[in-house]
């Protein structure tokens, strides 16, 4: 984890003493920083201001794209045998691993079996995203083939879990952690040159990231498919992290958080909000990076050359620890993050990060694209989006759903692959990029883990509710049932393909409440009717427009939602432009010369530049623009197909097609114009 080059407030000081400079010479004492001051919880609850609906009360609709990569994703995910999926944990427990031979080794596989080979220091992290898709699968679509599965891969790791005894469950031994343990804050020994160190004398790569993935599991199929014995192996995990945690002085356990530990706090404070149990929060607490969340608290971007994928889920621990405490400070150590991540280190499609961190100040995002090929990982998107509906839990903004359709929709929509199911790790940005994918079940990375997340939970966020009534924030075809006031809403249409949608409410019995439609920021001149009746109201963008009135079945309310070409211009560079049509970020087709299946399958990202072992493609002439105007529609025209356009009169010409549907192509998104 890349935390170094970084200034503490306190080190700060220090050198600016050493400077001269004139704050200095005032003598003062630097006030202390917000989480000096110990932490200590108490359980208050704050109350949401608007709540989504439970994922078993929306189902999606046949015919959308986000219907396909939920069923591209459950075909996938049913290929995947929990005796496979368990074999790591067996072994690791000395049970019997029966016929199944684990996943292959050898490559790039984190879950390749442990015998031989040894395994990596992360098996097992996949098992534990699969056990929270299988309870979404669940939750979401009703699918009881992923309920079963679920359930026996719970009560087979039940027995693991029994035969390592004290609560502990995991697929490697815990000597991980006794490293993890002894070399935090240690200092390094000597190396020889050009051997790598003994493993004895290495952090282990991230135990309490992949023991939080099975506990966040066990959870999952606890809260979502109802499973007990979920709790159960969920509650003897926490007892042990507990132990473990408390055993450490709080000075020894900040060294330990160096090392990557994903959302441990987040998954303690459910359990304590779930069992009303003080305890886990207070377990929890340990997880708290006090040199990370400071500056965030004091709302300070520190976050250049840090790790994204580490830190965005301390952030959704701190945002789940104000909801059950009320404590300010976790509330400001979000609400900054989210606001600097999201308008200053954000690319075009919603993505975030470069090489896994960030390595340049906010707002220097054409600089910092120049520094790799690999931007935009999975991961964080997955995580910021899981963010966003905290935060939009306290005060129910529309502007929250413009990131979060865009990120939805360009950023997860279009990075899985259609039949297979297979998802991505890095986007690319680089000119001449082209999406690559993991394979069957020789990668298992991070980001194969969020991503049977997150395409097994698409129906998860499309509508809200407060006492007033019904938000409608996505323009997902789908249907909800609200069964608590006997209220049906269908929506049907095939946005973003479609420019509109259409809802219709079926009715037990009237009901007085209010329609909040979510105006789109993109969407300017939106119209609104009521049962073929246009509303005298304006629809303005990055608003709701809220429709009060006595709803009752056959009610229908029509929306459109034009699209329009706009451009959007790096903050740091003003020639480096990308396209979009309405929320949709076009991509330019640049041809598929040098792509070959090896080049895309079982890759994280693209071979533009040398990569040991990856033959690179040859290099193509990247077009430039000139623009033909402020107006984007003024150069670049529809095509022949739907939703493709091209450029006109550039030295050379380029087809534009949205880049949530392009596929086995070598393309670029941003683009320099002149
Ligand atoms: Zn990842």
């Amino acid at each position: 984890m890349t935390d170094t080059n970084r200034v503490t407030r306190r080190s700060f000081t220090a050198l600016a003493a050493g400077a001269g400079m004139a704050m200095a010479q005032r003598r003062e004492q630097p006030a202390p920083d917000p989480f000096d001051a110990p932490i200590e919880f108490a359980r208050k609850d704050v109350a949401a201001k608007a709540r989504p609906f439970a994922m078993t009360q929306v189902r999606l609709l046949p015919g959308s794209m986000f219907y396909d990569a939920q069923e591209w994703n459950r075909g996938y995910m049913s290929r995947l045998a929990a005796d496979r999926l368990l074999y790591n944990f067996r072994a690791n427990a000395g049970l019997p691993t029966g016929s199944s031979q684990g996943f292959p080794g050898g490559g790039d596989n984190w879950e390749r079996h442990a015998d031989g080979t040894g395994g990596t220091e992360l098996r097992g992290h996949f098992t534990g995203h699969f056990l929270s898709a299988s309870a979404n699968l669940w939750a979401s679509r009703g699918d009881q083939d992923a309920k079963a599965k679920g359930d026996e891969m719970v009560a087979e790791l039940a027995k693991c879990q029994q035969k390592l005894g004290g609560g502990y469950l995991s697929a490697f031994p815990t000597s991980l952690f006794d490293r993890l343990d002894r070399l935090s804050g240690a200092p390094m020994p000597p190396r020889t040159p050009g051997a790598p160190p003994p493993v004895e004398q290495t952090l282990p790569w991230a135990p309490f990231y992949t023991v939080h993935k099975i506990m966040a599991g066990m959870f999952d199929m606890y809260q979502y498919a109802g499973n007990k014995q979920a709790l159960d192996v969920l509650t003897g995990m926490a007892e042990w992290a507990d132990r473990w945690s408390g055993s450490k002085t709080e000075e020894h356990m900040q060294q330990i958080l160096n090392t990557e530990y994903g959302g441990m706090a987040e998954t303690l404070y459910n359990l304590a909000a779930a069992t009303n149990d003080d305890k886990w929060a207070k377990a929890g607490d340990r997880f708290t990076k006090k040199r990370f969340v400071n500056p965030l608290a004091l709302r300070r971007d520190q976050l250049t050359g840090l790790h994204v994928n580490t830190h965005v889920p301390q952030v959704i621990a701190a945002a789940r620890r104000y909801e059950i405490s009320g404590d300010t400070r976790f509330h400001d150590v979000a609400d900054f993050f989210y606001w600097t991540v999201t308008t200053g280190r954000t690319y075009v499609t919603g993505g975030t990060s470069n090489g896994e961190l960030w390595r340049r100040p906010p707002r220097q995002l054409a600089a910092e694209l120049k520094t790799s090929v690999d931007a935009a990982e999975c991961c964080c998107s997955y995580n910021m989006l899981k963010l966003t509906r905290h935060l939009y839990s306290w005060n129910p903004n529309p502007r929250y759903f413009d990131y979060f359709e865009r990120t939805l929709v360009n950023h997860r929509i279009g990075t899985i692959h259609p039949k297979t199911g297979w998802t991505q790790y890095y986007v690319s940005y680089t000119p001449g990029a082209w999406k690559t994918f993991c394979n069957e079940d020789q990668n298992f990375w991070c980001c194969t883990g969020t991503g049977v997340e997150e395409y097994s939970k698409l129906n998860d966020s499309i509508y809200w509710h407060d006492e007033d009534g019904l938000y409608v924030n996505l323009f997902v075809p789908s249907e909800l049932d609200w069964a608590e006031k006997g209220l049906k809403v269908r929506q049907e249409g095939d946005f973003p393909r479609a420019q509109s949608t259409v809802l219709t409410i079926t009715a037990a019995k009237p009901q007085a409440m209010a329609l909040r439609l979510r105006v789109p920021v993109w969407a300017a001149g939106s119209t609104v009717k009521v049962n073929g009746k246009a509303l005298d109201a304006e629809a303005e963008p990055g608003s709701y427009l809220a429709i009060h009135r006595t709803w009752k079945t056959g009610d229908r309310v029509e929306m459109t939602l034009p699209m329009r070409l706009s451009v959007e211009a790096m903050p740091d560079d003003a020639g480096m432009q990308a396209f979009l049509y309405g929320p949709m970020v076009l991509a330019g087709d640049l041809g598929n010369e040098g792509l070959a299946d090896e080049l895309t399958y079982g890759q994280k990202g693209p071979a533009l530049n040398e990569r040991p072992g990856v033959a690179s493609v040859p290099a193509i002439e990247i077009p430039t623009f000139h623009a033909g105007g402020a107006d984007p529609a003024a150069w670049i025209k529809p095509g022949d197909a739907p939703l493709t356009f091209h450029t006109t009169g550039q030295k050379k010409d380029v087809k534009l097609l949205p880049f949530n549907s392009l596929f086995d192509r070598r393309y670029s998104v941003y683009w320099t114009v002149g």
